[in-house]
């Protein structure tokens, strides 16, 4: 049902065989609430969208929806041949606190208006709520996807979402379960207030940790997270599936989004976008327009920024250079820097999905330092066999060593010099010290490795201010 065909970083381009068609991921969903007429889904295709979003729930309880969905299926309610998810009222549970259907309910009535990806009733567990309510909360979820992958019996996608508040352990635990259980896609629940409170490093910790656990063949979609800001770096993390009530939520307030933030419309002076919406109006033209069609041009922008973004993020995943436009993207915000660090305390993930073969490395910045491809190259040097009794080790290019210095990679073979990551490597030549201390830290395990030997270091300023307590 997934085949994953290109990869880079965590991400991957994949293609997701859903009743209603096959959608090529990483993809962007657009959420449609069926009580509002927006943009329509005809219109939503022609703009790029593969999939969409609607929720059951709404349907669910809108007597004149739900009979005419019960007899046509949702498809022909939103007029769409396009494959549709489904949500199911679990947002409404976290935002209201009650609603009124139950979790065999909401997964039958999806198998009959036909979805392409159904999601049961979970319970979305807020961030920072105390162990023992996420932990009771993430049972109850357990229990009723237990439940429903055993009474759906449609032709559909089941996701089972993964919970546990701000609690890494017990998203580890709910990821286990649910891969036990048996998904088809696995949504990473409960990150909306996270998204909204800019908390993203919490968002990556939850993707990271329910990752550590989650099948590497399966879909992961998170749940709640449509600003274009963010698609480089959840992609990176391993998310394949986004939904966007963002593009429609910030055009009512008069928002409009960019890969790098938001931007207030009543602050704008200039566009700086060429989709046709902008270059049909200027921010001041666009101001007197009014509120009702000024909302669906400012969304229709929104959306086209947002396919943009994702088109970006699938053409850097052919490229090999995913982490070069994450490392680009996280400047936007401090936060999303933050979010990106913590790939430090999962490296072992990182590694394990991250190709080897790419055909550069920019050198971008200290997060550049984070990269497999540097910590490959120190062990991979600890590997390479000498018979000498006498190395020569130089930072100076000139002169003839067995062995160069290269930040932030550390000890380079000559015979490398011209091969991927450190042959390949552009990094500029006022180079921060993280790249330095990195490039040391390989340093200090290849002279430890070669402690029998005698060591000649040729090394200039740059390299003596780093290598003060390493023996010669
Ligand atoms: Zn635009």
């Amino acid at each position: 049902m997934f085949e994953v065909t290109d990869k880079d970083a965590m991400g991957r381009i994949g293609k997701l065989k859903t009743p209603h068609g096959v959608v090529e991921t990483p993809a962007l969903m657009p959420v449609i609430n069926p009580n509002i007429d927006f943009i329509p889904p005809k219109e939503l295709k022609r703009m790029g969208a593969e999939i969409l979003i609607t929720n059951s729930y709404i349907i669910y309880r809108t007597e004149n929806l739900r009979e005419k969905a019960e007899k046509i299926g949702v498809h022909a309610l939103l007029d769409t041949d396009l494959p549709v998810m489904t949500d199911s009222g679990s947002y409404q549970l976290l935002m209201y606190g009650e609603i009124e259907v139950n979790n065999e309910e909401i997964v039958k009535f999806q198998e009959k208006i036909k979805s392409d990806i159904v999601v049961p009733l979970d319970i979305p567990t807020p961030p920072d709520a105390d162990y023992s309510t996420a932990l009771k909360d993430l049972e109850e979820t357990i229990k009723r996807e237990k439940e429903a992958v055993e009474i759906y019996s449609g032709e559909g996608l089941l996701a089972l979402p993964i919970q546990g508040s701000t609690h890494w352990d017990l998203r580890k635990k709910s990821a286990e379960e649910a891969a036990k259980i048996g998904g088809d896609v696995y949504p990473i629940g409960g990150v909306v207030p996270l998204m909204d409170m800019y908390r993203f490093e919490d968002v990556a910790r939850a993707v990271l940790s329910a990752k550590t656990k989650l099948p590497p063949d399966k879909p992961v979609h998170l749940f709640g997270a449509g600003h274009p800001m963010v698609f480089a770096l959840f992609v990176a993390l391993g998310c394949d599936l986004f939904d966007s009530a963002a593009y429609a939520l910030f055009a009512k307030d008069d928002r409009y989004l960019t890969p790098y933030g938001t931007e207030k419309l009543s602050e704008m002076n200039y566009f700086p976008c060429s989709c046709p919406v902008c270059l049909e109006y200027t921010p001041e033209e666009m101001r007197r327009i009014e509120k009702s069609e000024r909302e669906i041009l400012l969304g229709k922008h929104n959306l086209y920024v947002s396919f943009e973004e994702i088109r970006r993020v699938k053409q850097a995943i052919k490229n090999n250079e995913l982490f070069e436009l994450v490392e680009r993207r996280i400047r936007a915000h401090p936060y999303l820097i933050q979010a990106w660090r913590a790939i430090r305390d999962y490296y072992d993930l990182v590694e394990k999905y991250d190709p080897f073969a790419k055909k550069v490395f920019f050198y971008l910045g200290t997060e550049s330092c984070l990269r497999p491809a540097v910590r490959r190259h120190q062990e991979r040097v600890l590997r390479v066999k000498t018979d000498k009794k006498e190395i020569i080790i130089s930072s100076d290019y000139s002169v003839k060593a067995d062995f160069y210095l290269k930040p932030p990679f550390g000890v380079v073979p000559a015979e490398l010099m011209e091969s991927y990551p450190a042959g390949h490597a552009e990094i500029p030549e006022d180079l921060d010290e993280e790249a330095y201390k990195t490039a040391v830290r390989g340093l200090k395990m290849f002279l430890e490795k070669h402690k029998d030997k005698k060591v000649s270091l040729i090394i200039d300023e740059k390299w003596r201010k780093f290598l003060d307590d390493v023996q010669t």
